[in-house]
């Protein structure tokens, strides 16, 4: 670092770690297999008029705000469109958080970004950690009260794959109604549409809902998402949003992205990548693995004692998957985000000769 931006660089930055994706790690490589991110590996088609370039688009286009409230049944003014769910959990702490006062609350193993768009606002972060069966620990977690702003509860989580009961997160809200924003993440909502608040925006006024296009829309590229929640925590965030989040190309084919009938064809995707999930677990009890947590979301966790082993030979074969091991109680853990068919025979080929190259050595 040199001397001036020592110097121009706040305290709480200094020690700031960027959040780690393999795009940073392996940038630019394209024959790869990236099975790391839970993105889709399904890419659509759409269509683009430059008609309007030449102008700003609106703060919230209007057919994506309407598409996404008419999808997921709330009103047009329950909802904010942001650049990803990612936007939305920024948004929320700047908005909602005192630099050097605030807390937010986060039950890790969890999503990396609460914390470090809080770190990146020199916000505290208070951590609750999941019981060793991933259920929240709802005591401590209440014990808490008055002292954060925002609890964030990814449901269902990223890593471990485990749906959030219903009664923990009532009663979460209840606790906290008048002292925190009850913030649940629903990134994976599509693979157990089980994990869906959206029908309770209107009996609790605390509760926040994020969504993405990201994730089953097979859209990550886009950067879009979605908060939820009651009018007057949306008029809150658009005090803070920048005046043109939403770039009109990104207007147009997330518009497009909730038609009708996009919808019905991801709903088909998302069939097909459950039955890709079912085939990979069943593949995976061939090798000494141990899954961890829960199939809920797009992605499988597993324990291995061969974990780095596995990592690097993945790599060798061009093969990306996520290594979890440095989350809290995930020692040895690897994610595989699903890919389609073929995707999967490559993945499931190379961790064959993987184990068999283990089973020669030993
Ligand atoms: C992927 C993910 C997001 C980010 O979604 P974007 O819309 O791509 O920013 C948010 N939360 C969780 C839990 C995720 O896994």
């Amino acid at each position: 670092m040199s001397d001036l931006i020592k110097k121009l660089l706040p305290a709480h930055l200094k020690t700031l770690k960027p959040y780690e994706s393999a795009r940073r790690l392996f940038s630019g490589e394209q024959q790869k297999l990236w099975l790391n991110a839970n993105e889709s590996p399904f890419a659509n088609q759409y269509q683009l008029d430059s008609a309007h370039l030449n102008r700003y688009p609106d703060c919230q286009p209007q057919g994506v705000v309407q598409g996404y409230a008419d999808y997921a049944g709330v009103a047009p003014k329950q909802v904010l469109a942001t650049r990803g769910a990612d936007e939305g959990i920024e948004l929320l702490i700047r908005t909602f958080c005192s630099p050097e006062q605030s807390h937010i609350l986060i039950c890790p193993p969890t999503y990396g970004m609460y914390a470090i768009s809080a770190e990146s606002c020199n916000i505290g972060v208070k951590t609750v950690p999941l019981r060793s069966d991933f259920s929240l620990d709802i005591d401590a977690i209440k014990a808490c009260k008055d002292q954060v702003n925002l609890i964030f509860i990814c449901a269902p989580n990223n890593p471990t794959g485990t749906a959030v009961a219903g009664e923990q997160i009532a009663s979460l809200l209840e606790h906290f109604a008048d002292s925190a924003l009850v913030v649940v993440d629903e990134a994976y909502f599509e693979f157990d549409p089980a994990s869906n608040w959206a029908a309770q925006l209107s009996q609790y006024p605390n509760l926040v809902i994020l969504r993405t296009l990201s994730k089953a829309f097979a859209l990550a590229g886009l950067r879009c998402g979605f908060t939820l929640a009651n009018p007057p925590v949306i008029q809150a965030l658009l005090k803070v949003i920048a005046p043109y989040p939403i770039p009109e190309p990104v207007a147009q084919i997330a518009a497009q992205a909730l038609s009708e009938q996009s919808i019905t064809h991801m709903q088909q995707q998302l069939s097909e990548l459950q039955q890709q999930k079912q085939r990979l677990i069943e593949a995976l009890s061939q090798w000494p693995i141990e899954l961890v947590g829960d199939d809920k979301a797009n992605f499988v966790l597993f324990r291995t004692p061969h974990k780095q082993g596995l990592m690097d030979y993945l790599v060798s074969r061009d093969i990306v998957i996520r290594d979890q091991s440095k989350q809290l109680g995930l020692e040895n853990c690897l994610r595989i985000t699903l890919g389609n068919r073929p995707q999967q025979d490559r993945l499931l080929a190379a961790m064959a000769d993987f184990f068999a190259l283990q089973e020669q050595q030993a």
